[in-house]
């Protein structure tokens, strides 16, 4: 059995990132080298990614990566890789 939410535990999402346009400078992050969401294809399967790669974080699933891009891209290819 995996670890579990605590009541204290919250998950923020920049309004100001990709998460709403899935574009990063009008790229689609799924094209962005090393981003770790290629094979997506869809706003829709990116923010479940994000959604997922934050709850991973949240359940001990996944690493943190505060200090990382790179972590952070490796967590997210993770996730895509197990979970689409
Ligand atoms: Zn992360």
């Amino acid at each position: 059995m995996g670890n579990r939410l605590t009541p204290t535990q919250v998950i923020t999402v920049n309004p100001n990132d990709f998460y709403f346009t899935g574009t990063l400078n009008g790229v689609p992050v799924q094209n962005i080298g090393g981003s770790g969401f290629q094979g997506l294809t869809s706003l829709a399967q990116v923010q479940a990614a994000v959604i997922l790669h934050e709850l991973g974080h949240a359940t001990g699933a996944l690493p943190s990566d505060a200090n990382s891009d790179t972590a952070s891209m490796g967590n997210t290819a993770t996730v895509v890789k197990d979970c689409f």
